[in-house]
């Protein structure tokens, strides 16, 4: 197999020494295995997009000595792919709309089973509030404030039916938070429990992070995909989507996470950290490499 990998920042502020990291590891990986990298610009919030930011994420990245082939694929310019999957998804019901905001599920969750985890890789677990609701025919729209979700249970159903009818799986060939590794199964429990109806289009976005991150991966035939261990619980929704969808599923590295002094994880805010300040300060790509633990 030829080993595909990809670097997907988002152009919402400056890349920090955790993306570098990232970066570096998956552009090695292919290197190591005579394979390609691409870089992919993860715009569709458009909100918090700049073009400015997108173009430091260009400069650092070439500062850094990695290569990727051009024209890089931009998110914001997949949105009638986006529009026609979610489409399709709409009109065999996996989806419904959802109004409901964050002091709503608050409120539904006010009384969770005991022991029940809150928050999943999507957010605040949904408690089904607006999931009875039957899909319309016809275009879908997203209503003013809403979004639509996705009927997890009967999307996991299809994924856990093209393996052995109970468990999903994917590889694992980095690390989980939990160091997870092999073969990662779940079921159908963990998705209702633990992930829950997440949100596959927002209004504002016109589709949501896991619906195009899974598209872009098949799209750009990925094999391997390299990122953080934050993104590892997240791999569950994706490997869903892959087999609803009839995309195949890459093989997953999450690697460890870089942090600051006080074992916080870097956040885009951390401008200390950017790249762009350490090349000022005089350090070199080398130095750079040293200080994420990666040597030459
Ligand atoms: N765009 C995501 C981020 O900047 C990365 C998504 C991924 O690697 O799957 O965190």
């Amino acid at each position: 197999m030829t080993f595909r990998t990809r670097f997907a920042p988002s152009p919402t502020g400056p890349l920090h020494l955790g993306h570098a990291y990232s970066a570096i590891l998956a552009h090695d990986m292919a290197l190591k295995h005579n394979g390609e990298f691409l870089l992919r610009i993860e715009d569709i919030d458009q909100s918090r997009a700049r073009p400015e930011w997108e173009q430091q994420i260009y400069n650092d990245l070439e500062w850094l000595g990695l290569w990727w082939p051009t024209p890089v694929l931009r998110q914001s310019d997949r949105r009638s792919a986006y529009g026609d999957v979610i489409q399709r998804l709409w009109d065999q019901n996996y989806l419904f709309a959802c109004s409901c905001n964050r002091r709503d599920i608050m409120s539904a969750l006010a009384a969770p089973q005991e022991g029940a985890p809150l928050h999943g890789p999507d957010g605040l677990i949904y408690p089904g509030t607006c999931n009875e609701k039957g899909s319309s025919s016809g275009t879908y729209a997203i209503p003013e404030d809403a979004a639509l979700r996705l009927r997890i249970i009967m999307a996991g159903l299809v994924a856990a039916d093209s393996f052995d009818g109970t468990k999903i799986q994917f590889s694992e060939t980095g690390s989980g938070p939990n160091q997870e590794t092999g073969r990662i199964a779940f079921d159908l429990d963990e998705l209702e429990n633990c992930i829950g109806d997440i949100v596959l289009a927002r209004r504002d976005m016109g589709t949501s992070y896991h619906l195009s991150v899974v598209m872009d991966d098949a799209t750009q035939g990925i094999t391997h995909v390299v990122r953080g261990q934050d993104l590892f619980e997240a791999t569950k929704i994706h490997v869903v989507l892959q087999r609803l969808l009839g995309l195949p599923t890459p093989i997953y590295h999450h690697h460890r996470l870089i942090r600051d002094d006080q074992g916080k994880r870097l956040a885009k805010r951390d401008d200390a950290r950017a790249i762009s300040k350490y090349r000022d300060d005089g350090y070199t790509p080398e130095d750079i490499r040293k200080l994420v633990g990666l040597s030459g």
